[in-house]
């Protein structure tokens, strides 16, 4: 199929659903594009934490979810348990929910459907740059052209659109990779395990137990690894997870994991800018996976919502906006942790002892509500209490030592993703190089801090290697994010059946517009 839409959203897991039904709902026209049928599955541990269920109730979505998980018990090495309390904050409630993947996407998938985004089995392998540079088509394996004004892109860690329009650099990236497999087990509480690889030396990630449907449990393991996206062989590992399991009492001696699904983790906010031009990246495609617990599910949903709002706002000026949502959301918590993760996977001694240090008796109970809200990225937002204070300050100090491991002051690198300009999506595409560096060279010199703009090679090698090349901190407080009134005045042609293009008729375009629910 050749279509020409308001937006083309390529990858319909949780982040594109998200933005094809907040677009669709608000009378854009919208392809939702994904090379897989639906329903398919998706290797995760199922789990959503609750700022993504805080998505889909404030857009009014209802999932099959297999049941509440509030408190979680991280086990240590010495096989000490923390049990880390759920507190219900002011921006998201006290629980997250479990959804096996491919109940999850198929229902966010039908959801967008129904509110009116147009439906493609498309591989996405080429995208099509005009004379301005921007993206203004993606083209499929078997000839499809899939033309937008905008490009969400919402499809996955690897990201085939960021590395077609020139957007990823997987060397400044943080990548991880992780197993899971479905056993029979009645898991009362998700379980966390932090492992030794070998006595007293840290595993460099971790393993999960959790809950599911009728006495199904979804067991996994999954490994940091820097900015090398090597192989990383885990079966091996997922055998003695299973194995150490069985000795702790969690699974039965002859439990045995059904078949094993992976997938690659892109983590910290790490490898590509949120924007550039017109194309928007959301979910695993911006790297927002939590570097410290693995959680994604959530950023997708709440990423995609954010590109679909900053569309809306204004199609033309959606990247610069996108990207500012973006830092104000996830900034301040991912830099820090994407630093904290580096150095602790790079002390792996200290870091074991640490973990048996947190998960001790004598420890744990003090510490268990500041782990749990700073881990779990939800300190912002959350309640005023002590644990949530010293969330914050936890938070804080982290993102100090991402400044130190850029061994200069921080390189606020997203201020304004319209200072990525067009022109240089061109070149990239065209010259298939990343326009990440270049975009930091060319950066105007800073008005608050001393941090210059221009990127040594040496600090630009630093910061790659740091796997922290993207976030910087927002300087001013999130901004406001008003739905506009019906979109632009362009788009707003549209549904009063004037302008031209997607939407045409009068009484298409009535229908379209009618005002969202939300
Ligand atoms: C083993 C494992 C366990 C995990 N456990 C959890 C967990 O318990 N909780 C949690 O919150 N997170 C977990 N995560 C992370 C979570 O799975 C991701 O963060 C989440 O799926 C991101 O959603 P997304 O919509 O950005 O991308 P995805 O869900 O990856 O969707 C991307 C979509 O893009 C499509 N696509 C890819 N390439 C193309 C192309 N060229 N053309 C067209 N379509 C394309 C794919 O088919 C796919 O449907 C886990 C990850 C792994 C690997």
């Amino acid at each position: 199929m050749n279509g020409r839409f308001d937006v083309v959203v390529v990858g319909a897991g949780p982040a594109g659903s998200i933005a094809a039904l907040v677009l669709a709902r608000s009378g854009a026209r919208v392809a939702l594009a994904d090379k897989a049928a639906f329903p398919r599955d998706k290797a995760c541990g199922d789990l959503v934490g609750p700022r993504g269920v805080q998505v889909l109730a404030d857009l009014g979505l209802r999932v099959p979810d297999a049941g509440q998980g509030s408190d979680l018990l991280a086990v240590g090495p010495s096989g000490g348990r923390a049990r880390l309390p759920a507190f219900t904050g002011r921006t998201y409630p006290g629980h997250g929910i479990i959804v096996p993947r491919l109940a999850l996407d198929h229902a966010l998938r039908e959801a967008a459907l129904q509110a009116g985004a147009v439906p493609l089995r498309a591989r996405v392998t080429a995208v099509e740059a005009g004379a301005d540079g921007r993206v203004e088509a993606v083209i499929s394996s078997d000839g499809q052209r899939l033309a937008g004004e905008v490009i969400i892109a919402t499809d996955g860690a690897l990201s085939p659109v960021a590395r077609l329009a020139g957007m990823l650099d997987p060397q400044a990236a943080l990548w991880g990779f992780a197993i899971r497999a479905y056993l029979r087990a009645e898991v009362p509480l998700p379980l966390l395990v932090l492992l030794d690889a070998s006595p007293w030396r840290i595993y460099p990630g971790y393993g999960w137990l959790f809950p599911g449907a009728d006495g199904q449990a979804n067991v996994g393991i999954g490994v940091g690894l820097g900015s090398d996206r090597g192989q990383a062989p885990l079966r091996g590992d997922l055998a003695r997870l299973v194995a150490l399991l069985g000795q702790y009492g969690d699974l039965s001696q002859d439990a045995r994991p059904g078949p094993v699904m992976g997938g690659w983790l892109r983590m910290g906010g790490t490898g590509t800018p949120p924007a550039a031009g017109n194309v928007l990246l959301a979910g695993d495609a911006a790297g927002l996976i939590n570097p410290l617990q693995g959680e994604g599910i959530g950023p997708a949903m709440v990423s995609g919502r954010l590109a679909a709002e900053a569309v809306l706002a204004d199609p033309a000026r959606a990247a610069p906006a996108y990207t500012e949502a973006i830092e104000a959301a996830f900034g301040p918590y991912m830099t820090g942790a994407a630093a904290l993760q580096r150095a602790l996977l790079r002390r792996p001694r200290a870091t074991s002892a640490a973990t048996r240090l947190l998960t001790a008796p004598a420890v744990r109970r003090a510490i268990a509500g500041t782990w749990s809200i700073y881990w779990n990225g939800l300190a912002d937002g959350a309640r005023p209490r002590p644990s949530a204070w010293t969330a914050r300050a936890v938070q804080a100090a982290a993102g100090r030592l991402a400044g130190h491991a850029l061994a200069d002051p921080p390189l606020h690198m997203s201020r304004h993703a319209d200072a990525i300009t067009t022109p240089q999506v061109a070149e990239s595409i065209i010259g298939e190089k990343s326009l990440w560096p270049r975009a930091n060279r060319q950066r105007p010199a800073s008005r608050s801090t001393n941090a210059s703009w221009t990127m040594s090679p040496t600090l630009s090698g630093v910061c790659s290697a740091a796997g922290m090349c993207r976030i910087g901190y927002p300087y001013s407080p999130p901004p406001i994010h008003k739905r506009s009134a019906w979109p632009s005045r362009r788009w707003r042609a549209k549904c009063t059946g004037s302008g031209s293009g997607a939407g045409g008729s009068r009484s298409r375009a009535s229908r379209r517009c009618s005002p969202s629910p939300w």
